[in-house]
């Protein structure tokens, strides 16, 4: 997947998609990430790509003409374009999804109080919110899609399950997890995991992950009562 990103300050982005696993995905080619500047197609010679909105309000906006400069140079016909704003449809892991599956992702990091509605209209795809607070630019929001959008591309996660039983997955979040030592200063690991039981461990999972659902994210079991039911039969089991 190639992935283009245009933003006012390729640094940040680049130094944190170059390590640990995003970084080895783009070192062995599984996705190429390619950072555009949008000052470099400012279309005055003060550099300036912002201007004061028509008819006042506060702040500044990212203006239409660099802005379509720098989108000419890279958009393709096959070209997914993503604005990053608040004002988007809330990113969730199926959106994720459906983007891990396309081949050339163009996303505008917007700044200031945001970009001209004209490169809106003119180029964007699908406007995207990484939720419902206001940062200060697109930077972060952009590194959250990439980062969300790669780790699912086929071969970048080591361990070609790590995706299953994974939160959301079937949504519900995931079961808690624990690793080595068994006993830490006198709390110990839930016996159950070392039963070598498959069948159970697998129910008990199932049990915790539903209790974790219940507790934080009450509104992924809305109209689910079958979950409920099925809580309600582990606890037996398990409490
Ligand atoms: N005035 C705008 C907010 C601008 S925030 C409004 O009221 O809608 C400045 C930039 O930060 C935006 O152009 C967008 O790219 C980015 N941004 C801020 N919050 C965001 C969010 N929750 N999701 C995605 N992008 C966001």
């Amino acid at each position: 997947m190639k992935i283009t990103v245009l933003t006012l300050f390729p640094e940040i982005m680049k130094s944190l998609l170059e390590y640990s696993i995003i970084g080895k995905a783009v070192e062995n080619n599984l996705i190429k990430i390619n950072y555009v500047n949008i000052r470099d197609y400012s279309q005055n010679k003060h550099n300036r790509v912002d201007d004061y909105p028509y008819s006042g309000g506060p702040g500044m906006l990212l203006k239409a003409d660099s802005l379509s400069e720098a989108l000419n140079h890279v958009v393709i016909n096959k070209s997914k374009v993503i604005y990053m704003s608040p004002k988007g449809k809330l990113l969730n892991q199926e959106k994720v999804k459906e983007l891990s599956k396309e081949e050339d992702i163009v996303i505008i990091a917007g700044h200031y109080e945001g970009i001209d509605q004209r490169v809106i209209e003119n180029y964007v795809d699908e406007e995207i919110s990484i939720g419902d607070y206001i940062l200060t630019g697109g930077e972060l929001p952009a590194l959250v899609l990439i980062d969300s959008v790669s780790r699912l591309i086929p071969g970048v996660l080591g361990n070609k399950n790590s995706h299953h039983n994974e939160t959301f997955e079937d949504n519900l979040l995931e079961h808690p997890q624990y690793t080595r030592p068994f006993n830490y200063k006198g709390d110990k690991v839930p016996e159950i995991l070392l039963s070598g039981d498959h069948e159970k461990i697998k129910r008990w999972k199932r049990y915790k992950a539903i209790e974790a659902t219940i507790k934080n994210r009450p509104d992924l079991l809305k109209n689910k009562k079958n979950i409920i039911t099925e809580y309600e039969k582990l606890e037996k089991e398990f409490k």
